[in-house]
């Protein structure tokens, strides 16, 4: 008998039926849900080397973790395609978007966080964060970066669910797919393309915005006034999105994306996974033949092979043959099977969030243990608190000025006509407030020095001034002339200091000064 037979069999067993309707009416209905029976298998020295792609239909399931990955979905995509519009007061003169990358002014906004070209030490700070935060998820519940929140998954999830709406669930799909050219399924398709591009669209519309003035760039964008790089941009994105989420979905998974061959080697035996309990589920049998079994002493599993788990799978995989890098550990397989368990009237779980040391435990009669706190979740614990606390730290005790210097390559000193020596430096000083300001410029480490600027805005008690427009950075050309009698070769430590001619904190910046 066929699996969902199977179902619905013991539905008409265990199950009263809904008031209004006949037991055989459910068990219609069941079997038209039913998977179908797959092709048999070529034995395996006929099975070419290289297998072509098996499309997938995933099948629709409701459950906890379904719903889990529906809000996901929609925070997510929330955020990207609504922040660009949220606004942020910096100020007059400064932009109100309150995440934004402005390439032409080099500077990353991010709410109260402005990040300038010489800061991008934070980017590094923000990379060794996520790359520890994604360690830290795979310690403790294996892939549920790629279960719930990779982009790839979150947009594969979506084309899917339009892909129901347009085509119907899987069986239906199957179904049109076998059909000929007919006009309903013309305009199925044709209708689940225009959707995948309409979304894959937006999601390169929503990419540009964060590169300017949302609102402004969304009137340049209707009015065929932004820039060519923008409709550019616009137009390689929907390619991607629509070829990633709509064409690709789960070999993006298996064959392109890195991170599964890097997880796999970096997770270990007490890591939650989505995991199927074949000390519970084997020997599989139907229940009808499970009875059988039991009647005659005989072992019988919980699983009665109804494939369910596999045809709700994103990614085509059958859980019950153990680990598999085509599983991204989204749960949907958990959903299915659970419901399969309450009409069979068996416990749920027998696919569940487990680990692989508790599955040796039940076998040996052991209770399961859940150690989350382990050697290697410290240590990540450990990196993302102290890699946190000092970006925050230097973010919250960073100056508004700054001052980095140049000492000139070529050449590192000149010799001039009074016997003093002379070294040039570039000296570029950053404004990072919203008003205009003057620094003092001082250099300390040498006993008797004349400092002069190119570009400066006069002197003050014998150091240069120089004037510094609001968020703006500055570079002037620095002359520094000593007259006393330095040693052959020597290379002397000196300090750049700036100082606000309006008071508040100095910055400073080290080099040398070097005689001949
Ligand atoms: S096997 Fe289960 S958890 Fe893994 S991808 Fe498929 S449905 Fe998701
Ligand atoms: S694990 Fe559950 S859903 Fe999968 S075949 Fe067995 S009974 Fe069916």
């Amino acid at each position: 008998m066929c699996p969902g037979c199977d179902i619905a069999v013991a539905m008409l067993d265990n199950a009263s039926p809904q008031p209004g309707q006949h037991p055989l009416g459910q068990l219609a209905d069941e079997a038209a849900r039913a998977p179908l029976i797959p092709e048999p298998e070529p034995p395996e020295d006929e099975q070419p080397l290289y297998a072509a792609r098996t499309k997938v239909y995933p099948q629709h399931v409701s459950g906890t973790f379904r719903r889990v990955k529906w809000i996901v979905l929609c925070i997510t995509l929330g955020i990207y395609y609504l922040l660009p519009f949220v606004r942020w007061d910096r100020g007059p003169n400064a932009p109100s978007q309150a995440v934004l990358i402005d390439f032409p002014a080099r500077r990353f906004y991010f709410f109260f966080i402005e990040i300038w070209p010489q800061e991008f030490y934070y980017l590094t700070g923000l990379l060794i964060l996520a790359a520890m935060t994604l360690f830290l998820m795979n310690a403790v519940a294996g892939r549920v970066w790629c279960g719930y929140l990779c982009p790839q998954t979150v947009w594969t999830d979506l084309f899917q669910a339009i892909e129901r709406f347009a085509q119907g669930d899987r069986r239906e799909h199957l179904q049109l797919d076998r059909e000929p050219w007919t006009a309903d399924r013309i305009w199925r398709t044709g209708l689940k393309h225009f959707l995948w591009l309409m979304v894959a669209w937006w999601t390169g519309g929503a990419w540009v915005l964060y590169f300017g003035d949302a609102f402004a760039t969304v009137h340049d964008l209707a009015t065929l006034e932004a820039p060519f790089i923008a409709y550019a941009f616009i137009g390689l994105l929907t390619f991607t999105t629509y070829a990633l989420a709509g064409w690709m979905r789960e070999q993006v998974c298996v064959y392109m994306c890195p991170w599964p061959r890097i997880q796999a080697a970096l997770t270990d035996e007490c890591a939650l996974n989505v995991t199927y309990r074949y000390d519970r589920g084997e020997p599989r049998a139907s229940v009808k033949k499970a009875a059988a079994l039991h009647a005659q002493g005989l072992p019988a599993g919980d699983c009665i092979d109804c494939l369910q788990c596999v045809h709700v799978c994103p990614t085509g995989v059958d859980i019950r043959g153990g680990p598999n890098l085509g599983c991204i550990q989204c749960g949907l397989c958990i959903d299915a099977c659970d419901a399969v368990m309450q009409k069979i009237g068996r416990p749920t779980r027998l696919i569940a969030y487990d680990t692989d040391i508790n599955i040796k435990r039940r076998e040996h009669g052991e209770k399961p243990i859940y150690r989350i706190v382990r050697g290697r979740t410290v240590l990540y614990a450990l990196i993302i608190a102290v890699v946190g606390a000092l970006m925050t730290y230097t973010l919250a005790t960073r100056h508004n000025d700054g001052v980095s210097v140049l000492h000139d390559r070529n050449p590192l000193f000149v010799r001039l006509s009074d016997g003093s020596l002379r070294n040039a430096y570039t000296v570029r000083v950053l404004n990072k407030s919203l008003e205009k300001k003057t620094f003092a410029l001082s250099v300390t480490g040498l006993s008797d020095a004349d400092i002069d600027a190119i570009g400066g805005a006069g002197f003050s008690g014998g150091s240069p001034l120089i004037e510094v427009g609001p968020d703006q950075s500055r570079e002037v050309r620095v002359l520094v002339t000593v007259r006393e009698q330095l040693p052959p070769g020597a290379s002397v430590p000196i300090t750049f200091t700036i100082a606000p001619k309006t008071g508040g904190p100095t910055a400073s910046a080290a080099d040398h000064f070097f005689a001949p």
